[in-house]
């Protein structure tokens, strides 16, 4: 059987197949797992990107009945029952009896994808170096400027969306700021630095409710961070962003930083079974799968995680979790000879996020948490949650070091972190001919920045 994807759906789902009289190959563009909860961690130099992404094989050393292959999945052929994936212009074919697809989901634009260009996503380990970059590297060049609207430019720091990732984004900007570089710097003061968190909704954390959200709204203001909502975004470039107040206003921030945390659309891998199978695929791209997560008429397909859609399941970790153990079981009893299961039923244990050292919210259903319980109640399920017992280790070293004192280990950032997504992109068919040896095609003319050449 082959899984697509080693995110928490395609890997909870290896790992259930442990003991099953099943080859299992697990295909991946990435060689580990990531724990993207811990992303915005990375982006602000509190862990490194190895605490929060394990080598998939070396989770799976033990695993006797699991193959490990690195590739893109470009194609799936629900009819001859075959994924083709590629790396490197190595193309490889995989025969199938039962298939996983849990590709997860990307950053969406909402169409505006030149947004990207200027406001980096949160969705990979290079985005989460190339905003460590940034963020450290503004107040670097802030150190360097002469003219204070310069200086308030680079020190402007903006996030777009208030849900769980926008928040702990924003809140961590605020506290490098206030506490770890505070005495860093000679000529400019970092503690004055403006972090703006924006939404087009009315709340902070929606999903939360209303009186978790005010509370997590009042914490962000506490850390130094101004919550501005109804705001839409309605332009952004490489000196600032562009909003539309909920009258109809426009206004400007100029900001040299700004960060993407608003909207996911699923892997377009979700399309193509969309195409194939007649299911359907939400504005998202999501695609709607059976109540037992298969495709219409292909009972040995199914999709798990943040690429599929059911009962308006929310696009979190657990729902992929469970969706891959569900998956799993299912084909240990189609193996069994068993009858299938009941249709998957998700069991929702609550959601959380960390506004700021010693503060979070925890969402349990009827109970409800926040403050240092809750934060150390997020402590203690990220924690567990980590894979592997070095990430463990390392997490708590780094954590005690951010948030008993006020250091931060992992503040190195590169010039390749910081303009190499640029400059592959402005390489553009060049930069896939170069990966397997090919003839370019076009000069580079243009700056990455997105400015002019002089
Ligand atoms: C910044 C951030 C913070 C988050 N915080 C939380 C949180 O606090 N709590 C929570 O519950 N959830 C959180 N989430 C959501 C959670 O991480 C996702 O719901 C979960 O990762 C979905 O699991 P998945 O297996 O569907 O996809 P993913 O975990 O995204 O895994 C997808 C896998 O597919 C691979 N892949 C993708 N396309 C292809 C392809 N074409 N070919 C081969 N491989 C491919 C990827 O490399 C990856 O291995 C957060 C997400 C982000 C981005």
């Amino acid at each position: 059987m082959v899984i697509i994807g080693s995110g928490f759906g395609g890997l909870f789902a290896a790992q259930a197949l442990r003991k099953a009289p099943v080859d299992v190959t697990i295909i991946a563009k990435t060689g580990y797992h990531l724990f993207q909860p811990l992303l915005y961690q990375v982006a602000t130099g509190i862990l490194s990107e190895g605490e929060i992404a394990p080598a998939t094989r070396e989770i799976l050393r033990k695993q006797a009945n699991a193959l490990v292959l690195l590739g893109e999945v470009t194609d799936i052929d629900l009819a001859g029952r075959t994924v083709t994936s590629s790396v490197l212009g190595r193309t490889t074919l995989h025969p199938y009896d039962e298939l996983i697809v849990a590709a997860g989901a990307g950053q969406s634009y909402f169409g505006n994808d030149r947004f990207a260009e200027f406001a980096p996503g949160m969705k990979s380990i290079d985005d989460a170096l190339e905003l460590r970059g940034r963020i450290f590297g503004a107040f670097e060049l802030a150190e360097l400027a002469e003219d204070q609207a310069e200086i308030d430019r680079l020190l402007t720091f903006v996030v777009v969306g208030a849900g769980p990732t926008g928040v702990e984004m924003a809140g961590q900007i605020a506290e490098l700021a206030r506490r770890t570089l505070r005495r860093d710097f000679r000529r400019i003061d970092p503690t004055t630095a403006r972090v703006v968190l924006l939404d087009a909704a009315p709340y902070v954390l929606p999903s939360f409710g209303e009186k978790l959200g005010g509370r997590a709204r009042r914490q962000l203001n506490q850390t130094g961070v101004e919550v501005q909502l109804g705001a839409m975004v309605t332009d952004v470039d490489a000196d600032g962003i562009e909003i539309k107040e909920a009258d109809g206003q426009v206004r400007r921030i100029n900001a040299a930083t700004k960060i993407w945390a608003a909207g996911v659309q699923a892997s377009p891998l979700a399309r193509l079974l969309g195409e194939q199978s007649g299911a359907e695929v939400d504005r998202a791209g999501r695609v709607a799968v059976l109540p037992d997560l298969s495709l219409p008429g292909h009972p040995e397909v199914q999709v798990v995680g943040d690429m599929m859609s059911l009962d308006k399941l929310p696009g979190v970790a657990q729902v992929a979790i469970q969706g891959g153990r569900y998956a799993a079981d299912q084909i240990k009893r189609r193996i069994a000879g068993k009858a299938p299961r009941e249709p998957f039923k998700y069991s929702d244990k609550g959601s959380m996020a960390t506004i700021s050292r010693f503060h979070a919210v925890v969402d349990l259903g009827k109970l409800k948490f926040e403050g240092f319980i809750a934060w150390l109640m997020w402590l203690a399920l990220h924690l567990f949650y980590i894979v592997g017992f070095k990430s463990r280790i390392t997490t708590v070293l780094h954590w005690l070091v951010s948030f008993m004192g006020r250091g931060r280990s992992q503040r190195v950032a590169t010039q390749q972190q910081v303009y190499g997504r640029l400059a592959l992109e402005h390489l553009g068919p060049d930069f896939e001919a170069s990966k397997t040896g090919g003839p370019k095609t076009s000069p580079v003319d243009e700056d990455i920045t997105g400015r002019e050449s002089a």
